[in-house]
């Protein structure tokens, strides 16, 4: 486990230090007393993948509590797109919280708000004139989206993908369907929601079941996609299925909403995971890399299909200043080169781990676009043994659908950091190889933490 491999030369350093420097084999006893401290008074519902108890970080290192540095190719789930602590985004933040830190914005007339909606007009995968409901969070956008799709088209039905996750809150967790137990317990969900595979076999069953059997095609309101899929294992589709998907929309009157919540802000190489395939989605779901970590969401779709009201939707925090300001700095930050570093270090990760894939055996497809990287293992006991192997390297990463790690950098990324990434991931998969028991042992203990720490 504490075997010392090649590492390359240039490895990035934070505060004159290499990363990752383990300094105290993680959790260390600070993290531990820490995770039982945090057991006792949040709540059990949180899914928690690893003890990474984090106090501070700088580009794509983060030091957690015990002093090691961790090289994160998590992102805060795909959310730090420009990194950890840009100085642009921090002075950012520290201007706008100088001006003026909360004004609601559904109320009174905000400047930064509809300043932002402009910009997300400008940048937006839709060629039409656009406007943005602005809100706090990925679910939250979801909502508004299922809300307007179903205001202005008069329809009753939903169509969504299998696989697909779409947030948490009562809509879109009925939108997801990724695992069942997103849904344990809660229902009844949000009624009118129907599902079919991802991909154009998926299309194939709504022609020839759904439609004939089930709903009329004239009675779904929007079919919700996310263009690369994420929570459910970083699954490209085939190249037929948007295309095709955005002319079944047009045959039957449906809007087409690109949740980009997570494959947006340019993580793929593109600012959006649609453009890839040509595609031009009705509305579109924006939130994670959008504003760097500050909390924020957008719905942003063509101007025409805004036919609600005042009254109709709103939010009192939706769009803060700060959140928008931090919005605004990222997108300039996207287009002045951090897309175009996703792309090519997109390129480098895939290569480097298309060439480890030949050595290791339990790597069953690597697949991505830009910094959205799937590596799928032969089992999820093999992807949940490296995720915790690579972090006791101090490697981040995170699983994602049934037996996949997701590669979600920062968009700072730099080539040595990828290729250090990717010898730890070829370590990690060792170490997976030679003793997957002891390494799931290890990972599913630590839940049990709080029993080993005194005090
Ligand atoms: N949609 C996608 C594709 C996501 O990945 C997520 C979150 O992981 C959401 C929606 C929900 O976003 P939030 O967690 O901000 O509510």
């Amino acid at each position: 486990m504490t075997e010392v491999v090649d590492r390359p030369a240039s490895a990035p350093v934070m505060a004159g230090r290499p990363v990752p420097d383990i300094r105290t084999p993680p959790p260390g006893p600070l993290a531990r007393r820490h995770v039982a401290f945090d057991h006792r008074f949040t709540s059990p519902s949180l899914p928690r993948a690893y003890p990474i108890v984090p106090i501070r970080g700088e580009g794509s290192a983060v030091e957690d509590i015990d002093g090691n540095l961790f090289l994160d190719f998590t992102a805060g789930i795909a959310v730090s797109a420009t990194g950890y602590n840009h100085p642009r985004v921090t002075a950012a933040i520290e201007r706008q919280a100088r001006e003026l830190i909360h004004f609601s914005a559904s109320d009174f007339y905000l400047p930064i708000y509809a300043q932002l909606a402009a910009e997300l007009d400008r940048i937006a995968p839709i060629s039409a004139p656009t406007r943005s409901m602005i809100g706090n969070s990925g679910t939250e956008v979801i909502e508004a989206a299922i809300k307007l799709a179903r205001f202005v088209t008069r329809r009753q039905y939903v169509v969504a993908f299998l696989g697909g996750f779409h947030g948490r809150s009562y809509g879109s967790v009925t939108l997801t369907a990724s695992k069942a137990k997103y849904h344990a317990g809660f229902g009844p969900l949000l009624p009118g929601v129907l599902h079919v595979p991802f991909g154009s076999g998926g299309l194939d069953e709504l022609e020839q079941r759904v439609f004939k059997r089930l709903v009329p095609a004239d009675e779904i309101a929007a079919i919700f996609v996310e263009p690369i899929q994420g929570e459910g294992g970083y699954v490209v589709p085939d190249d037929d299925f948007l295309p095709r998907l955005r002319r079944l929309c047009d045959d039957i009157g449906a809007l087409l909403v690109a949740d980009e919540i997570q494959s947006g802000a340019g993580r793929t190489g593109a600012m959006w995971a649609i453009e890839h395939w040509n595609v031009e989605p009705d509305l579109v779901c924006i939130a994670k890399g959008i504003a760097s970590g500050m909390p924020l969401g957008a719905m942003t779709g063509r101007a025409e299909l805004f036919t609600w009201q005042a009254g109709h939707h709103g939010s009192t925090f939706g769009g803060n200043p700060i959140s928008c300001a931090v919005a605004l700095e990222t997108i300039a930050l996207l287009e002045e080169g951090l897309m175009d570093n996703a792309r090519e270090r997109g390129e480098q990760a895939i290569a480097g781990l298309r060439r480890l894939a030949t050595s290791q055996a339990a790597i069953r497809d690597v697949r991505g676009k830009g910094l959205m990287i799937g590596i799928e293992f032969d089992s999820g006991e093999t992807a949940e043994a490296v995720q915790w192997a690579a972090f006791r390297r101090g490697l981040l990463v995170l699983e994602a659908g049934e037996n996949v790690v997701r590669l979600c950098p920062p968009l700072v990324v730099s080539a040595s950091e990828v290729d250090t990434a990717v010898a730890l991931l070829g370590e990690a998969v060792a170490d997976a190889q030679r003793d997957r028991a002891t390494l799931l042992d290890q990972a599913r203990r630590w839940m049990d933490v709080e029993d080993t720490v005194d005090g």
